[in-house]
C-alpha cells in the first residue's frame, strides 16, 4: 500500500489470487453449498448499483431505488401466498433474515421487550427448531441477548424433519419449569438434506400456545419459482414470517436475502429510532426504521434484474432442471449400489456408499484431491454422508452423471484397497 499500483495490475493480480485462491463455486461441477452461478442479470445489477451507489436508508433519497425494492418483496409476497398487510426487506442473507424474524417473535411476545430486554419475561424465553436446523440459530440468540441455551434443538422423525411430538413435549417441559416459549422456527430445506418440517403441524402448535412461527426457508424457498414444485411448501404461507435467500437458488450475488412478514407494523416498532442528522423519516417506508441495516446496499436489484429478464417462469424452469438432475444423480448412484437416504424431494442428495465399512471421509478426501468435483461430507440422521446440491444452472446431465461416475469408482478403489 505504500507504493500505489495502476487499477488494470491491481485488477489482474487480484484476479490471479482469485483463480487459484477459491473453491470455484460457480464451476457447473461444484456440487457444495448453495452457492450457484449467479444470473447475468444479477452480475450486472451489482455493476449499476455500484455505479450510483445509492443510500437506501431513507425512501428520500433514493425513491427509485427503495421502490424497485418494495415492488420486488411485493412480488415474493404475493407470490409466496401472503396477504395486503405483509412485507418485508431485503436482508445480508438467510442469518440477518432470520435474526429479525427472532426480534419480531420477542417483540410481539411482551410488550416489555422492547425497552427491558429479556428481562421483561418472567422465565427465559424459549425458541424451539430441529437439531438439523441451520444453527446461526445459536449465534442469533447470542445476539439477540436471550443466550444460546434459548434454543431448544428438537429431535428430528428418522427423515430429517422436526419430529413433532418432541416438540410437544418440549413445549410443555418448558411451561411447567417457568421458561417462556416465543417461537418455533420451522425449516423448509434443511441445510444438509432438504428436508421440509411440517409446517402446517407447526401452526398448529404455534397457535395452540400462541407462539410466533418463523419458516427458515432460505434455500428451499427458492421452490415459490416453479408452480409444478412449490407444493412442497404447502403451508409457508401461514407463517408469521419467513426467510429466502435470493442468492442460494434464485441466482443472485452473494448477499441478497429476504425477509418477509405478515404483518409489517411489527417491524416499525422493532427498528424505530430517530436521530437529528437523518431527513424527516416515514415509518412505513425507510428503510432504516424497518430492518437491522442503516445504510445499505442495494441488493434488492439483482433479483428484480433477474426476475424482470427471465420471469417466474424462467426462474421457475432453473428450479426444476435442478430437481431433475439431483433426481438423474441419485438414480445413477443407486444403479452402482449406493444408498439415498434423504427422500425431501429437493435438489440435495444425501448418499451412503455401497459397503458400510467404507469410509465417507476417504472419499470425500479423495473427491477433493482430484479436484474434479466438489461435493460435501454432512451428517443425516447420525449417518456420514456424501452430499451433493444443485443449484448451478450451467451444471449438465453429463456433469451429474461424471459425478456418479467418480463416486462409484472412489468407493470401489477404497474397498480394494483393504
Ligand atoms: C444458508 C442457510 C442459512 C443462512 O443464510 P446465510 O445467507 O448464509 O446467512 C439459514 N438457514 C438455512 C436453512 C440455510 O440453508
Amino acid at each position: 500500500f505504500s507504493v500505489p499500483q495502476p487499477l488494470p495490475e491491481t485488477v489482474r493480480w487480484v484476479a490471479d489470487a482469485l483463480q487459484t485462491g477459491l473453491v470455484q463455486t460457480t464451476h457447473p461441477r461444484y456440487y457444495g453449498l448453495f452457492n450457484g452461478r449467479a444470473a447475468l442479470a444479477a452480475e450486472v445489477a451489482d455493476r449499476v448499483a455500484a455505479a450510483f451507489n445509492p443510500q437506501l436508508s431513507v425512501w428520500s433519497h433514493a425513491p427509485a431505488a427503495v421502490d424497485i425494492e418494495r415492488h420486488t418483496i411485493s412480488a415474493v409476497s404475493v407470490r409466496l401466498g401472503y396477504g395486503p398487510t405483509a412485507g418485508g426487506h431485503f436482508t445480508s442473507g438467510g442469518s440477518e433474515a432470520n435474526y429479525t424474524g427472532l426480534l419480531c417473535a420477542l417483540t410481539r411476545a411482551h410488550a416489555g421487550f422492547d425497552e427491558l430486554g429479556a428481562r421483561a419475561f418472567d422465565g427465559p424465553p424459549r425458541v424451539y427448531a430441529s437439531r438439523d436446523s441451520h444453527l446461526a440459530w445459536l449465534k442469533i440468540a447470542h445476539q439477540a441477548g436471550i443466550g444460546r441455551g434459548a434454543i431448544r434443538l428438537i429431535a428430528t422423525d428418522g427423515r430429517g424433519r422436526m419430529d413433532l411430538n418432541a416438540l410437544r413435549l418440549a413445549i410443555e417441559t418448558d411451561l411447567r419449569a417457568g421458561d417462556v416459549p416465543v417461537m418455533i422456527a420451522a425449516t423448509a430445506g434443511t441445510t444438509n438434506a432438504g428436508a421440509v418440517d411440517p409446517l402446517r403441524e407447526c401452526r398448529m402448535v404455534a397457535d395452540q400456545h400462541g407462539l410466533w412461527l418463523h419458516v427458515d426457508a432460505a434455500w428451499g424457498g427458492g421452490l415459490i419459482a416453479s408452480t409444478r414444485a412449490r407444493g412442497l411448501l404447502e403451508g409457508i404461507e401461514r407463517a408469521d414470517s419467513i426467510t429466502i435467500d435470493a442468492h442460494k437458488w434464485l441466482a443472485a450475488t452473494m448477499g441478497t436475502g429476504m425477509f418477509l412478514v405478515r404483518d409489517a407494523t411489527l417491524l416499525a416498532r422493532v427498528f424505530r429510532v430517530a436521530a437529528s442528522y437523518m431527513p424527516a423519516s416515514d415509518p412505513g417506508l425507510d428503510p432504516y426504521v424497518n430492518s437491522v441495516q442503516w445504510s445499505r446496499r442495494f441488493a434488492g436489484l439483482r433479483l428484480f434484474t433477474t426476475l424482470a429478464t427471465a420471469g417466474w417462469d424462467g426462474l421457475g424452469r432453473h428450479i426444476e432442471r435442478c430437481l431433475e438432475l439431483a433426481h438423474r444423480l441419485e438414480s445413477r448412484l443407486r444403479a452402482s449400489g449406493w444408498a439415498i437416504v434423504n427422500d425431501a424431494g429437493m435438489a440435495v442428495v444425501c448418499a451412503t456408499p455401497p459397503t458400510a465399512s467404507v469410509s465417507v471421509d476417504g472419499i470425500i478426501a479423495d473427491l477433493h484431491a482430484k479436484g474434479q468435483h466438489w461435493c460435501s461430507r454432512a451428517m443425516f440422521e447420525d449417518q456420514a454422508v456424501v452430499r451433493a446440491c444443485i443449484t448451478n444452472s450451467t451444471t449438465n446431465e453429463a456433469d451429474v452423471e461424471a459425478l456418479a461416475k467418480a463416486l462409484h469408482v472412489l468407493a470401489r478403489a477404497r474397498v480394494e484397497l483393504r
